[in-house]
């Protein structure tokens, strides 16, 4: 039987970035998929597209993988680019609540005070295709061994190891992670406990032939009977039908089912001449209590589904990734602190919880009726003022986003600025090896003795900042958060502790 340090289940894309984690910090890493090969309709464009939010499109920027995913998806790249403001600029996009948009002018970035520019776009919209390819071929470079045409059929685990059963033989593996989507077996392989809400929706994606297009309105569409999407691409259309999830999601949908519900919703008598694809969702939201159980974790849709509104399932996925990469190397290389597997669940599951509940008032919010026509009146209202653009920013764009880790600095636990220092080096691009940062923006070495005692798990290095927020020096985790920050003076005793809190001793 084959021995791996993990074996991850679904080459998606949770599974795919986090085997990059993985394979960067010299793990030796199995991608198991039942898939016959990377490519579906489903994951190309157009049916295939997601927006990526800019915590995941600082993720790729962080590990050198920015310019592969825009070329991917054929944007120019953004290398050699120099971003030389030195406050963000005013978003051009700021998403929607409840298919009602926001005003990107009325976003208050003085509610993010320790966010800085990047050279990657605050948003992109990327299919999966290109996504998964740029996260294939980083994979395989790092010595990634992902198997194609694998179904995984049974979990068994003890005290040393876990074992992926696959038809004939098994994988054995000291730690197994399911990124096997939201029907994941090994959620239920292992016992993970699955709890939330029943739908209120059935979702539809289509690709259709439609006669008579103009009967629809262009854009996201709030109507008493539900929601419809006329997208930009002739024949693409969303749909949300409020039918309690009565809709038998194990079998195709009908053209004559999918044109009833269409001109249900829209209030017309548009005519589906043919449809070439169609696929169902729902806004069932459910979560597993914990990502781990023994030696098995969960990441991605495998340990949380929601409805697809407001486009976050992708983005939380990516983080559970980030999150859980360098924890669990450092599990394996047997220098991690005690508890910081833990920690992963205990990071990650509230920020399923919000999403959840953020998909959840966006469902209530849009189903027909009077009580939510009411409330959609008060949520416009609000959408109208300045904080309350700001607050649902904050939500959708990921910008809210801070992990409870203690200390007093108030950057701690946020995703860190993209310091760019006077020699034009930026913060993302002293990442890239997978370790953690320690950066002093004194250009003094305070810290530099007590960081050579972790040098094999995080780089130091002493510079001047263009703009330095206030802040004196700082310690980022491998995932890009902030573990300690300090200023005027930074202080090497604080600094040591904060280093031993996270990567354990040295
Ligand atoms: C219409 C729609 C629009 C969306 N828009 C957005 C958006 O704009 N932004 C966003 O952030 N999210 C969006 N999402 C959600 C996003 O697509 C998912 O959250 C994301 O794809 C989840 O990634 P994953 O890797 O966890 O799971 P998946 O992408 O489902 O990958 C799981 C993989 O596991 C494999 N697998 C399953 N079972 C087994 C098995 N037994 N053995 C081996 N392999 C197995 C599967 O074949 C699959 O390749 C949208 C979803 C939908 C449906």
């Amino acid at each position: 039987m084959d021995e791996f340090d993990i074996a991850i289940v679904g080459a998606g894309p949770v599974g795919l970035f986090l085997a990059c984690e993985l394979g960067l910090a010299g793990c030796s890493v199995v991608v198991l998929e039942r898939e016959p090969g990377p490519r579906s309709p489903w994951r190309a464009a157009p049916l295939g597209t997601r927006g990526l939010t800019t915590a995941s499109i600082e993720a790729f920027y962080r590990r050198g993988m920015l310019d592969p995913l825009l070329s991917a998806s054929g944007l120019p790249a953004v290398t050699g680019v120099e971003t030389d403001a030195d406050e963000r600029a005013q978003p051009s996009f700021a998403g929607h609540f409840a298919a009602m948009t926001l005003d990107p002018a009325h976003v208050d970035l003085a509610a993010f005070p320790f966010r800085l520019p990047s050279p990657g776009p605050e948003m992109l919209m990327a299919d999966l295709e290109a996504v998964e390819s740029v996260l294939y071929e980083r994979a395989t470079k790092l010595g990634v061994q992902v198997e194609y045409g694998v179904t995984v059929s049974g979990i068994s685990q003890d005290d040393e190891r876990a074992v992926v059963h696959t038809g004939g033989h098994g994988h054995a593996a000291r730690w197994v992670v399911g990124c096997d989507g939201g029907r994941s077996v090994v959620r239920g392989f292992a016992g993970f406990e699955f709890v939330g809400t029943e739908p209120m929706f059935t979702g539809y994606t289509l690709l259709a032939t439609i006669a008579d297009p103009e009967k629809l309105r262009p854009g996201f569409n709030l109507t008493p009977q539900g929601a419809y999407i006329r997208m930009p691409r002739d024949g693409h259309l969303g749909m949300m039908d409020f039918d309690g999830g009565a809709f038998d999601r194990s079998r195709q949908p009908t053209r004559e089912h999918l044109q009833e519900v269409l001109r249900r919703i829209s209030g017309t008598d548009v005519t589906l001449t043919e449809i070439h694809l169609a696929s169902s969702f729902t806004d069932r939201a459910m979560q597993t209590t914990t990502y781990r159980r023994g030696r098995v974790l969960l990441a991605g849709d495998a340990a949380h589904i929601h409805s697809p509104m407001g486009g976050q399932g992708l983005n939380t996925g990516l983080g559970d990734a980030m999150n859980l990469g360098w924890k669990l190397a450092a599990t394996v290389h047997g220098h991690a602190p005690d508890g910081l597997l833990d920690t992963y669940t205990e990071e990650r599951h509230p920020i399923g919880a919000r999403v959840l509940d953020w998909s959840r008032a966006q469902a209530a919010t849009m189903r027909p009726g009077p009580y939510a026509q009411a409330l959609q009146g008060v949520v416009r209202d609000l959408l109208g003022t300045r904080d309350g653009t700001t607050y649902v920013y904050g939500r959708v764009s990921g910008a809210s986003i801070h992990y409870d880790v203690g200390g007093e600095h108030p950057l701690i636990g946020h995703d860190a600025p993209d310091f760019r220092l006077a020699d034009g080096t930026r913060l993302g691009d002293l990442m890239q090896d997978g370790r953690g940062l320690a950066l002093e923006l004194t250009g003094d070495h305070h810290l530099r003795d007590t960081a050579a005692k972790w040098e094999n798990r995080i780089q130091y290095v002493t510079g001047t900042a263009h703009n330095n927020l206030g802040v004196s020096a700082l310690l980022v985790r491998p995932d890009g958060v902030v573990a300690w920050a300090d200023t005027p003076t930074p202080n090497p005793t604080a600094f040591e502790s904060a280093l031993g809190t996270w990567f354990g001793t040295p």
